[in-house]
């Protein structure tokens, strides 16, 4: 059985690999199958085709869109997208407006703790359009004002720590909306995200799915295997599709390897089939 991988980031948004780059690395680990799934962009895609054609790896256009419920941020993965889709693209872009916004008031509140920090810096480093935290993570990192982008995280830049700064996200249903509009199946990420401590996930997902989501991330790095049986259940029980992918990022999150995760991940190509048929029904 081959292996597949749906979730993995490049230096379009805030992954440190190229998209041939991460193409080349799935190469290496026997990837057969993989998505590129950029925040909130899609311009890695072409890059990620051609290279996929040189070594005979099948490259599903993806995205994964941030949205918010509450307190909490839902990121909602698409597969099969018509990525040229003009409509698409400006939702992206108006949605990685916010970012822009946001990541100014960030290094305010950095400064104002007293690191030298300038956004022109984080830009500098990210040279890509889809600047994220993992860039200021990064600029930290480099000023040896942290050890790791972890450390970054737990000390200034995780929700609740001083430098955190909320940003303005749609809701899913319009994430879930823009993915069909595009031609794709909506996925939710990393479900361990989605809801508060204490929370149950299963009507969130009945919501989501009444907002035309078709699948779950049941297979990810992190997850143990009670969460993997747990969101298979939910899947099962509600009729949703099971994804899985390790959620690459390159050295923002150096544990988690393509195709393997932490090393336990096995995402079977078997979950490919229904996810291409949902794709092509909307
Ligand atoms: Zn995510
Ligand atoms: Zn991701």
């Amino acid at each position: 059985m081959s292996r597949i991988d749906l979730h993995l980031h490049t230096t379009h948004s805030d992954g440190s690999f190229s998209a041939a780059e991460v193409v080349r690395l799935a190469h290496q680990a026997k990837v057969t199958t993989l998505a590129i799934t950029d925040h909130d962009i899609v311009s890695g895609i072409p890059e990620a085709i051609a290279t996929g054609a040189e070594l005979g790896i099948e490259i599903i256009p993806g995205v994964e869109i941030s949205s918010r419920v509450g307190e909490n941020e839902l990121h909602i993965l698409g597969y099969f997208l018509n990525w040229q889709d003009q409509e698409l693209s400006q939702r992206l872009a108006t949605l990685r407006e916010s970012r822009h916004s946001r990541n100014p008031q960030i290094i305010d509140r950095l400064r104002a703790l007293g690191l030298d920090v300038t956004y022109d810096e984080v830009k500098a480093l990210a040279g890509t359009d889809a600047v994220g935290r993992p860039h200021i993570a990064r600029l930290l990192m480099e000023k040896h004002y942290v050890t790791s982008a972890k450390d970054a995280f737990d000390r200034y830049l995780a929700n609740g720590r001083p430098a955190y700064v909320a940003r303005e996200l749609p809701p899913p249903a319009d994430a879930i909306a823009w993915i069909k509009a595009a031609g794709g199946v909506a996925v939710l990420a990393h479900p361990t995200w989605a809801t508060s401590a204490g929370e149950e996930l299963e009507p969130l997902l009945v919501t989501l799915k009444a907002a035309g989501l078709g699948g779950i991330e049941v297979h990810y790095s992190t997850h143990t295997k009670r969460q993997t049986t747990k969101y298979l259940g939910l899947a099962k029980r509600l009729d949703l599709l099971i994804t899985g992918g390790s959620d690459f990022h390159g050295i923002t999150k150096p544990d988690i390897e393509v195709g393997i995760g932490r090393g336990g991940l096995k995402v079977s190509e078997k979950l490919l089939e229904p996810l291409k048929k949902a794709a092509t029904r909307t």
